[in-house]
């Protein structure tokens, strides 16, 4: 056997290589696979550097109020070894992690071990220090344009807040469609906005590149049939997502665009940019059929009178208990899984109600009427990837997701860069999880046993802390998920109880 790895760490003992080797890693997109691996590799001792394109870091499960298979938030399970607190905020707080949000990898050079990545950090005209989230700038903004998230369902400003639970926790200006009228500038009473901020271009040394850029939605308006974007009751799967949660366009209610009335008959479609070569998407997406028996059984808890009909070709519920799942939802009263190809979509000029086109299974053309249709939206490559793709010579498949070895999915066929999460195909959050667990732990192997101290890291600096004099003020909050611990939980006795004890406040 011998004695070395292929990237020339020796093997077992522990005694790290011989090669001079950067011991951080820059790991690029920070969604859920990007912060799986940043714990991990954090957690064991290495330098991560955690960059975003987004103004916030949590990728798209920031979107996502509840998640399935246990339809629950999930983000606090999600922590490597314990469940514990939300990744989001163990990643800002892990003192082996530098985030990075709102900035694009621009070069990169070097030899695996030893890599310079030159990054561009965008302004985002708001000292996130300073940021007190008061939100009086969004207030006073007179430019309204559909919300980044939301889309067309709720209004937001250019200046605008990143999801909920996104990281830092500041505002962001869009200059693609400020005015820099300097409203928000006038009122923002910690003087945090600065209109003339500029971009900053950066130099990392790294010893590994990991790469989770995620996915995008497949852009509905693509098939033209089905009316996205023309008819007022026709939504994509992630604005459906949204109108599910408590923090989205309708907070937690199903509600038709075009009235704000509740629906009664709701339609879905599956695999809408999926197994679609007419888009150029002739792959499964994998995540859609259980996203959307989700997204049926959280819409009729909250609305149990709902008649919801699922056009699908077939189900694909593969993952541990997913098929239980489906098999609980598929028999809710009031829930009809229908076999068929929707063709068309036609809304009706008067009632903005929508006829559905479809074949039946034993070949018939037949045609329904629906109040609101959800369109369940496939996964696409993440565009903005393709250019640094190609610097970083990363073989693509035809669709452009990355190409990785069959037997070890976290490496790409780049020496040195690894893959984890939806960018190397469509996957679910507990897969994701799973392969980003795995480059992080190929990221380690690459760069060999942890020496201490790391470079630029004093390992006996005294965190600096508040008045010691000062009496303690303990804050208790108690989450009722949705009821998923309310109902478990008596939390109002808890309450009761907690505000009893000694320095709680
Ligand atoms: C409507 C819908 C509902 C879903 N519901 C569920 C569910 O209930 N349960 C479940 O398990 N899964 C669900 N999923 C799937 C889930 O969203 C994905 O599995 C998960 O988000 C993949 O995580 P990721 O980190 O790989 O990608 P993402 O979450 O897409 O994160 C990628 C990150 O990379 C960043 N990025 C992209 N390009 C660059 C670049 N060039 N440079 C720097 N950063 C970049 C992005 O800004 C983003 O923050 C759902 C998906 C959809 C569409
Ligand atoms: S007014 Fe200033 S402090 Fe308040 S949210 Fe806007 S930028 Fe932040
Ligand atoms: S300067 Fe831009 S972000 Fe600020 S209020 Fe004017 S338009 Fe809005």
């Amino acid at each position: 056997m011998a004695d070395h790895n292929e990237y020339g760490n020796e093997r077992g003992n522990g005694r790290g290589n011989d090669v001079q080797v950067n011991q951080s890693v820059m790991v690029i997109g920070a969604g859920i696979a990007g912060m799986q691996s940043a714990l991990l590799l954090a957690e064991t001792g290495y330098r991560v550097v955690l960059l975003d394109q987004a103004p916030g870091i949590g990728g798209s499960m920031h979107l996502l109020d509840l998640t399935f298979p246990t339809d629950s938030c999930g983000l606090c399970l999600m922590l490597p070894g314990r469940a514990a607190y939300c990744p989001t905020i163990e990643c800002d707080l892990h003192a082996n992690i530098e985030i990075l949000p709102y900035a694009e990898v621009v070069g990169v050079r070097g030899e695996p071990g030893d890599l310079t990545v030159t990054v561009r950090r965008k302004p985002r005209y708001v000292h996130v220090d300073r940021c007190t989230n008061c939100g009086r700038c969004a207030e006073v903004c007179p430019v309204e344009r559909p919300d980044r998230y939301e889309g067309a369902l709720k209004m937001g400003k250019a200046i605008y807040r990143p999801p909920t639970r996104a990281i830092p926790p500041a505002y962001v200006i869009d200059m693609d469609v400020c005015t820099r009228c300097g409203k928000c500038v006038a009122v923002c009473p910690t003087e945090a906005i600065d209109l003339e901020m500029a971009e900053e271009t950066v130099e990392f040394p790294v010893g590994a590149l990991l790469l989770s850029p995620g996915f995008e939605p497949f852009d509905a308006r693509r098939k033209g049939e089905f009316g996205f974007g023309r008819y007022d009751n026709v939504v994509t799967s992630i604005q459906f997502d949204r109108m599910l949660s408590i923090s989205g366009s309708t907070g937690a209610t199903v509600l038709r665009p075009s009235d704000h009335t509740r629906p009664r008959r709701l339609a879905f479609i599956q695999c809408v940019g999926s197994r679609d070569e007419t888009v150029g998407c002739g792959y499964c997406s994998s995540v859609c059929c259980m996203y959307t028996a989700k997204q049926v059984a959280v819409a009729k808890k909250l609305h149990p009178n709902l008649e919801i009909t699922v056009f699908y070709m077939d189900i694909r519920a593969y993952g541990k208990d997913f098929d239980t799942y489906f098999d609980q939802v598929a028999a809710l009263p009031g829930v009809t899984y229908r076999r068929a190809m929707v063709s068309a979509i036609h809304q009706y000029q008067q009632t903005r109600d929508l006829a559905l086109q479809f074949v039946a299974e034993d070949g018939s053309l037949r045609e329904e009427d629906f109040d609101m249709v959800v369109l369940a939206v496939g996964f696409v490559p993440p565009v903005g990837f393709r250019q640094l793709g190609q610097a970083l010579d990363l073989p693509l498949n035809t669709y452009g997701f990355c190409v990785t070895d069959t037997f070890s999915p976290q490496e790409s066929g780049s020496p040195g860069v690894l893959v984890g999460g939806a960018f190397r195909e469509p996957k679910d959050i507990p897969e994701t999880v799973v392969e980003a667990s795995a480059a992080a732990a190929e990221a380690a192997r690459l760069l060999g046993p942890v020496k201490r101290p790391l470079p630029g890291v004093d390992a006996h600096a005294v965190p600096p802390t508040g008045d010691l004099e000062a009496w303690p003020r303990v804050g208790v909050f108690l989450c009722d998920c949705r009821g998923e611990i309310g109902e478990a939980v008596d939390l109002e006795a808890l309450a009761m109880y907690a505000g009893g004890l000694r320095d709680v406040v």
